[in-house]
C-alpha cells in the first residue's frame, strides 16, 4: 500500500508520543518520573467536573453548533474588546486550531516564519498545509526580531509567534510583539500568536498578548487553550480568535472535519470561564514556585536560562553529552538508566538541551533531579 506523499514527509507529534511511551514502561512495572508531556499535575476544577455532570445528565451529548456552543462563544469573545461569537471559532484544543489556521491560509510553497526553539507540532503542520516553514533562530531564547526581518521573502504567509514560549517558558516583551506587528503590517502578512500559557507569566511581568496591540487584529488569529490553565488536557477544549473572514473559513473546514467539539466537554469549559481568576492566581504563584525550586535543581547540574513563564526548563546539556551523542541520546540514556522522560531538545529544532516540564508534584520533582544526578 502506498501512502500519499504529504503524510509521508511529516513526523508524528515528539512529545505525544511519550504518552503511550510511558504508560508502556510502566505496565512493565518499570518506575517512571514523567517530565516529558506537558501536562499540569493538579486535579481539574470540582465546578468544570461538576458542569460537565451536570450537562451529561441533562442529555447534552449531541451534536452542537459547529464553532461551537453559542454560549461559549460569547463569553470569550467577552475576553477580547471588539470581539463577537463569529470571531471565536471552539476546537479540539488549540492544536487543531493551529492546523485549521495553516490549512486556511497556506497556499502551496507559503512560508511560515518561526522562531525555534519551537513546538513540535508547528513545522510539521504547516507542511501538512503544503506550506514551508521557516525557521529563525532565537538569542537566549529571546526574539531576534532582525533576523526575522530578514527571513521574510516574497513567499511569506505568516509569522508564529509562541509566548509564554513551549519549550523554553521565555516571555517576550511587548515592544518585541510591537516590532512584529510593524513587520506583518509593512509585509502584509498574518501573526499567529500561540498563547496556550497566556496566564503563567511569573514574577509579575506583564502579560503581553498580541491583542492588546489594535494595528494588527485585522490580521491576527490567537490560539489558546483550557488544558493548561484548568487543567483539562483530556476534554480537548481551546479556542482561536480570528477576523471573521477567517474564522467561517475555519468553521467551514470544521464542518468537514470533526463537526463540533465534545458537547458535553464545552460545558465544562464554560464552567471554568465562569470561576474567578483566584484559581489561576493560585496555579500561576504555585507554578512560580516549582519553578524556583525546579530551576534551583536544574542549575546544579546544566546551564539554564530563568524561565519567565509556561511551564518548561529548556537547559543546556551539551557539556554531559558522551561523544557523538545527541539530545535524544541523551534523553534515551536517562529514560533508560533513571526512568525519568524529559524531552529531547532536537525535538524542538535545538540540539544540545532538554526540556523539562516542571509542572509535576514536589516530590517527584525533587526525585527525578535526584535520579538524573546520580545518572550524570
Ligand atoms: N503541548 C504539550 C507538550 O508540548 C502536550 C503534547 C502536545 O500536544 O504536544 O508537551
Amino acid at each position: 500500500m502506498k501512502l500519499s506523499k504529504r503524510i509521508q514527509t511529516v513526523e508524528g507529534s515528539k512529545t505525544a508520543r511519550f504518552i503511550p511511551l510511558l504508560d508502556a514502561l510502566k505496565r512493565q512495572g518499570r518506575s517512571v518520573i514523567s517530565m516529558a508531556i506537558g501536562e499540569p499535575a493538579d486535579d481539574t476544577p470540582a465546578p468544570v467536573i461538576d458542569a460537565t455532570k451536570r450537562a451529561l445528565d441533562r442529555q447534552q451529548t449531541r451534536y452542537s453548533d459547529m464553532a461551537g456552543l453559542i454560549d461559549l462563544r460569547n463569553a470569550l469573545a467577552g475576553r477580547f474588546a471588539g470581539c463577537g461569537q463569529d470571531n471565536i471559532v471552539v476546537f479540539n484544543g488549540s492544536k487543531q486550531a493551529l492546523y485549521t489556521i495553516f490549512q486556511c491560509i497556506c497556499d502551496p510553497g507559503d512560508q511560515v516564519i518561526i522562531p525555534v526553539p519551537c513546538w513540535v507540532s508547528f513545522a510539521e503542520q504547516v507542511k501538512l498545509a503544503g506550506g514551508e516553514p521557516v525557521f529563525v533562530a532565537t538569542a537566549d531564547h529571546q526574539l531576534d526580531v532582525d533576523a526575522m526581518a530578514a527571513a521574510v521573502s516574497d513567499k511569506t504567509k505568516a509569522i508564529l509567534i509562541n509566548s509564554p514560549n513551549n519549550p523554553t517558558g521565555a516571555v517576550y516583551p511587548r515592544q518585541d510583539l510591537e516590532r512584529i506587528a510593524r513587520l506583518a503590517i509593512q509585509h502584509d502578512l498574518m501573526v499567529i500568536a500561540d498563547e496556550a500559557y497566556d496566564f503563567f507569566v511569573y514574577d509579575n511581568l506583564p502579560r503581553s498578548s498580541f491583542y492588546d496591540l489594535e494595528t494588527v487584529r485585522d490580521r491576527l488569529i490567537i490560539t489558546r487553550s483550557f488544558s493548561k490553565h484548568y487543567a483539562m488536557t483530556g476534554f480537548r477544549v481551546g479556542y482561536a480568535v480570528a477576523p471573521s473572514a477567517v474564522a467561517t473559513a475555519m468553521i467551514r473546514l470544521q464542518s468537514h472535519l470533526t463537526g463540533n467539539v465534545c458537547t458535553f466537554a464545552q460545558h465544562g469549559a464554560m464552567a471554568a470561564l465562569e470561576m474567578n481568576d483566584g484559581l489561576l492566581i493560585q496555579r500561576r504563584a504555585d507554578l512560580q514556585r516549582k519553578r524556583d525550586l525546579a530551576f534551583d535543581q536544574v542549575s546544579g547540574l546544566f546551564p539554564c536560562i530563568r524561565p519567565q513563564g509556561a511551564f518548561y526548563l529548556f537547559p543546556d546539556i551539551s557539556g554531559h553529552l558522551h561523544q557523538g551523542e545527541t539530545s535524544g541520546d541523551f534523553a534515551t540514556r536517562i529514560l533508560e538508566k533513571s526512568g525519568v522522560a524529559v524531552v529531547p531538545g532536537e525535538d524542538f529544532g535545538m540540539d544540545g538541551h532538554v526540556r523539562i516540564c516542571f509542572a509535576a508534584p514536589d516530590d517527584q520533582l525533587l526525585a527525578a533531579f535526584k535520579r538524573i544526578r546520580e545518572v550524570l
